[in-house]
Parts: structure tokens; C-alpha cells; sequence
């Protein structure tokens, strides 16, 4: 296959160049993922329709991974699978099984790495109606840019008593003269240079396209100095020498502007995690676009997820350079697979920030309206439901159905 034959999404100087009849692949997922996956594809299909008529449509390439891709291949993760998202270069996926036993590794994180995915992207923003624990809801409008391939995720762990972990051990005493317990298991955290640099960058990039206020770097590095303490120091470096003209830090917003943003310029601020933690909870308005590492990026999207609705309402994206797979970011919820029962919510608003990616902002935008829409008419599935008052409840294909009267 050529670079630009057909209708394969490629890239040129940098851009990302659509046909107006994309081959997209999917994986529809374990457990629940075919429910959703098929009210998803529905409403997609639907707002590319509705937008472009016969003149632009997705062409759909199922590949395999999970238990489909298991009981077909005898792989979790099939090499054609890899192969077909590095050539279409957009991709979409249900939830997947984490099959348990040592030595396999989650499909999810074998995804990120292999395909170099290395930002994880989270917007949660209020959409009206939606349960929600906070007393001002629609104040959080924020997006997470999580690092994906480093930090303890990297899976650099041994066992206690491994002679690796007691390699490890002996080398810290002779090199550091420090003690770590010999029945001590050992992971690693490594955090470069480079990788902080190309996850902000595509932070600050997101929010000076987006015209966001600021960016703020959320570390732990009062304790950890040389990782978390360094992602901050280089987060900083990057903003300064690539986006020197564009940024302030916050010290220079009090002393040259007088705590007033300049409309041309994004604020770079930084804060701990754990006091992060409790800024989204009290302050949110005051957070826009968030970039951190792995670890703290996981626990705080699901945190920041349940504010604006839940897992079932969160969507997200694992981008690269030029390469970028959108997902739901809840699992399979085995308990409910095949009842046609559970939110589609997650993917579907995942498949508008892919309709985002591919340029199609009107069908983009055409999905949150629907979704938003039958939302406030209160036809929602089984988890927002038991959260409304007055609500109907609806199936899963049913809130898609809506969500397309809607749109
Ligand atoms: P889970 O599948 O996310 O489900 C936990 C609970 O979250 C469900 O019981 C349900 O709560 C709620 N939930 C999840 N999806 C929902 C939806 N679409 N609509 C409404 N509610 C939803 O987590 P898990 O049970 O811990 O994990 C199950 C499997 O998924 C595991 O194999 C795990 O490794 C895998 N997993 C995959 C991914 C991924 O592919 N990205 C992510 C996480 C986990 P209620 O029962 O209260 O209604």
C-alpha cells in the first residue's frame, strides 16, 4: 500500500491528511465492547451522515485483539492488529480483558508502547444534567495529558528474592550505602528527559489551539526530586525554549501582568499532586489543560471522570506523533456483556475526539449536541439513571437511537 493511495489516512510535513472515505480500523472489545461498540458506530455514522451527506463516510476495518482476537489467533495482540493501526494511523476500541497470570502484560499498555502512544488525552467537561458529587458542576472543563510509556508502568519490576531484585539491592548498598529489606520486591520509575518534553509540548500545543488560560504540571516532586522533581524542571524548560513568546510562568503574570492573563499568552503553572487532588475538587475553574506522569495521570483522569458523570461519560485517547487510538476508558464490565444495558457514553464521545482528530469537527460536534440533548430529555441507561430524578431508563442501542433523533 502507498502512502496516499486511496483511502488510507496518511501524513504529510507533519499533517494529517484525510479522504473523504477513511478506512478506520476498530476493535470492538471483550465483555461488554460489541454492546457499545455497536451503539457507538451507529451515532458516528450517523453525524458524518448528517453533516456531509453521501459526499464523506468512515470505512470501518474491524481487526482483533482480546479474547476475539485469543480464540481466533491464539494472541492477545495480534501483529496485524499493530500493523493496521500504524498504517491507517487512526484507530477506535472497546474495553479489553486484562487476561490475569504472570507474565502476560495488559493489551492496553502493550498498545500504548508498542505503538508508541505516548500521551494519554482525557477531557472532562460538565455536560448539563449529569449527576455529578461536585456543588458547581459546571465548572470543570479540563483535560489530562498523562506520559503513557514511562514512570513505574513501564512494568521494570522483580520478584523478592529474584537475583535481579537482589542485585539491585546490593548495588544500592555499595553505591549509595543505603538499606533496602532483602525480602523487598523492586520496581523501577524511570522518567526522561524526552519523554516529559513531547507530552508537554503536545500540552501546550492542545492549549494554545484551544486558547486555554493555562497549563498546569502536576508532579510529586518534593519527594521524588530526580523523576517527578525533574518532569516538573523540564516541563518548564520546554515551555520556555519552545514556547517562550507564547508562555509566562505564574511568578511573571503577578510581577509583569498584574495577575491578568494577556489573551495571546498561556500560563505554565505547576502544583503537587496530592494538593492537586484537592484544587480540582475545590477550585476546577481554575484548571484547564493538566499534564503529568503515568502513575498520577491514571488515578487522577478516573478522579476527574467521576466528577463529570463517571467512567460511562469519560472519554479518551492515546495519541503519538501522527498515530493516535481513541478508547473507552472504563473495562469490560463482564457482569453486564450482551444485555445491551451499559453506557455508551465513554466510546461515543472517544469517537468524537477521533471525528476532532480527523478534522470533521461539525460531526464532532454533532455527537456531543445528541448526546447532550438526550441527556437533558433525561432517556439515559441504567447508571445515570439511578442518579436522575425522573428519568427513563433506556438500553444501550436506545441512548444511541436518541442520541441520533437528538442530533
Ligand atoms: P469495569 O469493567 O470498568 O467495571 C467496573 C464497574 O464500572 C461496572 O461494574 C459498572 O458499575 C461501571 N461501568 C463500567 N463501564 C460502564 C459503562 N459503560 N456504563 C455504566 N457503568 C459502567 O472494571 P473492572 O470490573 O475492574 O474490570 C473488568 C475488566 O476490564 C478487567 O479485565 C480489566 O482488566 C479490564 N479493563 C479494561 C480497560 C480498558 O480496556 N481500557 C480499563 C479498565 C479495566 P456498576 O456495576 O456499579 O454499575
Amino acid at each position: 500500500m502507498t502512502e496516499n493511495s486511496g483511502n488510507i489516512v496518511y501524513s504529510e510535513d507533519g499533517n494529517l491528511v484525510v479522504p473523504d472515505f477513511p478506512v478506520i480500523p476498530f476493535i470492538e472489545g471483550d465483555g461488554t465492547g460489541p454492546d457499545i461498540w455497536r451503539a457507538s458506530r451507529r451515532v458516528l455514522d450517523a453525524a458524518v451522515s448528517s453533516v456531509f451527506g453521501d459526499k464523506r463516510e468512515i470505512q470501518w476495518l474491524e481487526i482483533l485483539a482480546g479474547e476475539k482476537a485469543f480464540n481466533q489467533t491464539q494472541s492477545w495482540l495480534p501483529n496485524d492488529t499493530l500493523e493496521a493501526i500504524r498504517t491507517h494511523r487512526v484507530a477506535i476500541k472497546g474495553p479489553l480483558t486484562t487476561p490475569v497470570g504472570e507474565g502476560i502484560r495488559s493489551i492496553n499498555v502493550g498498545l500504548r508502547q508498542e505503538l508508541d502512544l505516548y500521551s494519554c488525552v482525557r477531557p472532562v467537561k460538565y455536560i448539563d444534567g449529569i449527576p455529578s458529587p461536585m456543588v458547581r458542576p459546571s465548572d470543570v472543563d479540563m483535560i489530562i495529558f498523562r506520559e503513557n510509556t514511562e514512570d513505574v508502568y513501564m512494568g521494570l519490576e522483580w520478584k523478592a528474592g529474584s537475583s535481579t531484585a537482589q542485585k539491585i539491592i546490593d548495588l544500592v548498598k555499595s553505591e549509595d550505602g543505603r538499606d533496602i529489606r532483602p525480602d523487598s520486591g523492586i520496581g523501577l520509575k524511570p522518567i526522561s528527559r524526552f519523554g516529559t518534553q513531547r507530552l508537554v509540548r503536545m500540552a501546550i500545543e492542545y492549549a494554545l489551539e484551544h486558547k486555554k488560560e493555562s497549563v498546569t504540571i502536576v508532579h510529586k516532586g518534593n519527594i521524588m526530586k530526580f523523576t517527578e522533581g525533574a518532569f516538573r524542571t523540564w516541563g518548564y524548560e520546554i515551555a520556555q525554549e519552545e514556547f517562550g513568546e507564547k508562555t509566562i510562568t505564574e511568578e511573571e503574570l503577578w510581577e509583569k501582568y498584574d495577575g491578568t492573563i494577556p489573551s495571546d499568552k498561556v500560563v505554565i503553572k505547576d502544583r503537587i499532586a496530592d494538593a492537586m487532588f484537592q484544587q480540582i475538587l475545590l477550585r476546577p475553574a481554575e484548571y484547564g489543560v493538566l499534564a503529568m506522569p503515568n502513575l498520577n495521570g491514571d488515578y487522577m483522569s478516573d478522579s476527574l471522570a467521576a466528577m463529570a458523570g463517571g467512567l460511562g461519560m469519560a472519554p479518551g485517547a492515546n495519541i503519538g506523533d501522527g498515530i493516535a487510538l481513541f478508547e473507552a476508558t472504563h473495562g469490560t464490565a463482564p457482569k453486564y456483556a450482551g444485555l445491551d444495558k451499559v453506557n455508551p457514553g465513554s466510546l461515543i464521545l472517544s469517537g468524537a475526539m477521533m471525528l476532532d482528530y480527523l478534522d470533521w469537527k461539525e460531526a464532532a460536534d454533532r455527537v456531543r449536541i445528541g448526546l447532550a440533548k438526550a441527556v437533558a430529555k433525561k432517556r439515559v441507561t441504567y447508571d445515570l439513571a439511578r442518579q436522575m430524578e425522573g428519568a427513563v431508563e433506556v438500553k444501550c442501542s436506545e441512548f444511541a437511537e436518541e442520541i441520533v433523533l437528538q442530533m
